[in-house]
């Protein structure tokens, strides 16, 4: 049977970086074996189910490019088949309806608790006969689990393990509305869909028993499962909006390449010998589902920063392009107001972690601004630079050919004539040219703010000077 996988998520919020990791290793399974991968919605919660949820996941999906051969499919929109089994399972005796109320049910778990047990469901309605029951009365419907016997199955993850029914009461497969429940929609689906593996977060292990048992009383094959541990933040606990992001969009808000968050993830809970850098066509070809950690791992954002700026630095233009030019645009930047972006990426990179860093770094380049930075200016743009600033300004004015050498030449020429040293000169320069005391060679740096912005950049910082002597007079 060739292979099937599918991301199934409940549309109640964005996508989570744990769904993301869970969608990607399904897909990357699928991928892996030319197989294929769904997309499907589990959506029969109507009171937590939006559809905003719903575009945000598929937004996550679709920037991080997992993309689905079939879906979404929304299981809202497959209830007539659930019902149909549903009713099946009831004429075969296989399932049945529960009258017990509320208060009995409530009245029960308060015993069993007082006494110790783990709270299930006795079976009161699992023996009545046909005359025993009222279908006109208010009823959920019941799946007769097995009394005696053991689920074993293989986890993909964790091995080997095994339940006893014993543990397991009469899941509620339909509500008294007659909505079907997850656990069962799950199975329905995984076995009409003809999912050979599905793999998920290690939460739901204690759901898969249930499932199985669905399965064989359908006398369908359980699919193979593969149960992933959950991502803990740095404290150890489980990953949670308290140590940071944990929606994948936020990851693109906050600067981070597609292939960055995919690589981390992919790494974060499964391995290949000790690499790190995986390109999504490695990946394809070495990510086997046999390699996941049974340990649960720990996110660490300074990881993902690094290996974004691997890719920063490593991608061509063309490729970090469509994210950088997004990036530009939510920070006003006009790219098409300054130099060639190419030619500034690889000395900007060197000190980005993420595009939010590289745009805002290069940004002085395209944009006029009017403020220096505080502390820059406070320490360079002070009353001993303004002869500095002065001169060059005047040397400046005469280049015709604004170059590197000319530059170069016209700030050598200042430092010797003024009898001071370069960065007497370059500081007050780099900080009155780009507002910041950080920039690339001083030559180099001019050269892209070019001839006009220098000036009236030199000028501004001259303006500057002369109000912090009046101030200080
Ligand atoms: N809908 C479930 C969830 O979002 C996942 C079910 C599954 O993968 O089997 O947690």
């Amino acid at each position: 049977m060739s292979v099937k996988t599918r991301f199934a998520p409940s549309p109640t919020g964005y996508l989570h970086v744990g769904g993301a990791r869970t969608a990607l290793y399904s897909w990357l399974h699928a991928r892996a074996n030319d197989g294929q991968f769904v997309l499907r919605i589990e959506d029969t919660d109507l009171e937590r189910s939006t559809p905003e949820a719903v575009k945000a996941i598929m937004d996550g999906m679709e920037w991080l490019d997992l993309n689905w051969d079939e879906g979404p499919i929304y299981q809202t929109e497959r209830f007539d088949r659930y019902k149909s089994v549903i009713n099946e399972l009831v004429t075969e005796d296989k399932a049945y309806p529960c009258f017990c109320s509320r208060e009995r049910l409530d009245a029960l778990r308060e015993t069993q608790m007082q006494s110790k047990q783990k709270p299930r469901y006795d079976g009161k309605c699992r023996g009545l006969t046909d005359d025993e029951r009222d279908l006109g009365q208010d009823h959920v419907i019941r799946f007769k689990n097995p009394q005696q016997g053991e689920v074993s199955f293989s986890d993909v993850v964790k091995g080997d393990i095994t339940f006893s029914n014993d543990e397991l009461d009469d899941l509620i497969i339909a509500r008294t509305d007659g909505s079907p429940t997850y656990n069962f929609t799950v199975v329905i689906d995984d076995m009409d869909m003809q999912i050979t593996q599905v793999i998920r977060g290690d939460d739901h292990l204690n759901n898969t028993p249930r499932q199985i048992n669905i399965f064989n009383a359908l006398g369908a094959k359980p699919p193979q499962y593969g149960h992933v541990p959950m991502i803990l933040g740095d404290d150890g606990k489980k990953l949670s909006k308290r140590h940071g992001a944990v929606s994948v969009m936020q990851y693109r808000d906050d600067g981070f390449l597609p292939e960055a968050v995919l690589n981390y993830l992919v790494r974060l809970g499964w391995s290949h010998g000790d690499q790190e850098v995986f390109s999504i066509e490695e990946m394809k070809t070495l990510f086997d589902i046999n390699n996941i950690n049974k340990a649960p791992s720990a996110f660490n954002t300074d990881k993902l920063r690094w290996l974004n700026q691997q890719y920063i630095k490593s991608s061509s233009i063309d490729a970090i392009m469509p994210e950088l030019q997004w990036h530009a645009d939510n920070q006003s930047v006009d790219l098409t107001a300054g130099p060639d972006v190419s030619d500034l990426i690889p000395e900007f990179a060197e000190r980005a972690h993420t595009l939010v860093e590289l745009v805002a770094a290069i940004k002085p380049y395209y944009c006029d601004f009017s403020e220096f930075d505080a502390k820059a200016a406070k320490k360079h743009l002070r009353p001993v630079a303004k002869d500095a600033l002065e001169l060059i300004k005047s040397k400046f004015e005469a280049i015709n050919n604004w170059n590197n050498e000319n530059i170069q030449n016209a700030v050598n020429q200042t430092a010797e004539e003024l009898d001071i040293g370069m960065g007497k000169v370059g500081m007050p320069l780099r900080v009155a040219a780009t507002g910041a005391g950080m920039s690339p060679a001083i030559d180099l740096t001019l050269c892209w703010v070019g001839k006009e912005r220098t000036l009236s950049r030199v000028a501004m910082a001259l303006e500057f000077i002369e109000r912090r002597l009046q101030e200080s007079n």
